[in-house]
């Protein structure tokens, strides 16, 4: 595959429109159609295509919008990045492979990292030379990761020894760093003594073991870490700094992460209603009062989550943190569209072989995307998390019902 990548930025000083108009024309000019779920073409990139699509995208202007240009970025702003993400929720490309290194591991890296890892780490990220995945999750942490119990241990040369366990792991085995969240001290110190690192994952001692998910892939693993040592490079800020590095990571994934969501969302209804149409034994469940009614429904969130998006991008403009406001976002989308993939997948399943080819590529793309989307309201904070923070952060309910 090769993309044009020699462009030119049109400059949003002067013309707000035309960046997203680029965005636009430059898509139109080069994504594939094998990289469009809505056409016939449509085959799944290798994880090598992914990232040469991925890398020839950033050179256009169409991946690392805000950060430095001194780490390889675009040096513009979050509205740039929003107008981006429009554009490439519309075409429905298969979902970045490294959106851990571009918008969890970078943004935590640009914030607390070393001048030395951000000139090394960051510009890797943006061409794809690096792969990432996200040490969170253990086996007794996950809601609540203050009981987690993978431990660091600095020793006499300053290098550290890390030992225990991470699970749902996404993307382990491909990644080439772990954004790993480690404790100093012990679990009674909950929040306290948290230290995070940015660990290569060929040291010596990580051994990664595949979990297939309910869709068939290999998407997330197990990670065990029996005497790993690293440098004392790899940490990424002061080893009191891992708890508040690890939320922002969290409310960067509930917020902003993946912002062409809503569109994307948009594009798939479009994709379902056009499939539907062009199936003469399908066509007829439009005319159903109830399906409309469930279309007009998925409609009216997804205006609402487009809205809770601008919004967030507007304070954030304003200098506002994310704060509690994630959650909103992250239960909203994940709500919709696991509710909506459902729908789709009721609608489109009953498709027989000998009819429109459309429709059975879009059986093929809502039976994955449906399956998926059981994992949606639990990754990145269970929808009852989200519930609590919403609850006790931003209504400022009481805690515990008293008697
Ligand atoms: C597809 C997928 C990809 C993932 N990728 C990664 C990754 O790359 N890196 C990573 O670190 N982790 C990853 N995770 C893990 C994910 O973050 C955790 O699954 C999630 O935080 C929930 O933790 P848990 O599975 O331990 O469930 P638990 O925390 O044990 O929760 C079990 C149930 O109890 C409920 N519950 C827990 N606490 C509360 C509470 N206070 N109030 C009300 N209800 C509560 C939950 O809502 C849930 O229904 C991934 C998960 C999935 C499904």
């Amino acid at each position: 595959m090769s993309f044009d990548t020699n462009v030119t930025l049109p400059d949003p000083a002067t013309d707000r429109g035309a960046f997203r108009a680029h965005a636009r024309k430059w898509l139109a000019e080069n994504l594939p159609s094998t990289l469009q779920a809505d056409s016939l073409d449509f085959k799944y990139p290798s994880l090598d295509e992914a990232r040469v699509w991925e890398a020839a995208m950033h050179k256009a202007g169409l991946w690392g919008m805000t950060w430095p240009k001194e780490y390889g970025g675009h040096g513009l702003t979050l509205r740039e990045h929003l107008a981006v993400n429009k554009e490439v929720g519309a075409v429905l490309m298969p979902e970045s492979v490294g959106s851990i290194g571009k918008e969890l591991a970078g943004p935590v890296i640009m914030a607390v990292g070393t001048e030395a890892q951000k000139n090394h780490f960051l510009p890797n990220i943006l061409t794809m030379s690096h792969m990432w995945c996200q040490g969170f999750s253990e086996p007794e942490a996950g809601s609540d990761l203050a009981r987690l119990r993978t431990r660091a241990v600095q020793q006499e040369d300053g290098s550290w020894r890390i030992n225990g366990q991470k699970i749902w792991t996404s993307g382990a085995a491909k990644a080439d760093y772990c954004l790993l969240l480690t404790r100093t001290g012990t679990v009674a110190d909950k929040h306290r003594g948290m230290l995070m690192f940015a660990v290569p994952m060929n040291t010596p001692g990580i051994r990664v073991v595949n979990i297939k998910s309910i869709d068939g892939k290999d998407s997330f693993a197990e990670v065990f870490f029996d005497d790993v040592v690293v440098a004392d490079d790899a940490r990424l800020g002061a080893p009191d700094e891992g708890w508040s590095a690890a939320i922002r990571v969290l409310s960067i994934e509930r917020a902003t992460n993946r912002m062409y969501r809503p569109w994307r969302f948009e594009a798939e209804l479009k994709f379902l209603v056009k499939a539907l149409k062009s199936d003469p034994d399908l066509a007829v469940k439009l005319e159903d009062a109830d399906v409309q009614k469930r279309i007009g429904q998925i409609v009216t969130e997804i205006d609402g989550l487009k809205g809770l998006i601008e919004r967030a991008v507007d304070q954030m403009m304003g200098g506002a943190p994310i704060g509690a406001r994630g959650s909103l976002s992250k239960l909203s989308w994940s709500e919709t569209h696991q509710s909506f993939m459902g729908f789709a997948y009721e609608m489109i399943s009953t498709v027989t072989p000998l009819n429109s080819p459309l429709a059975q590529r879009a059986k093929k793309h809502f039976t994955t995307a449906y399956l998926f989307a059981r994992a949606e309201t639990i990754y990145a904070g269970t929808s009852e998390v989200q519930c609590d923070i919403i609850a006790q952060r931003i209504l400022n309910l009481p805690t515990e019902l008293k008697a």
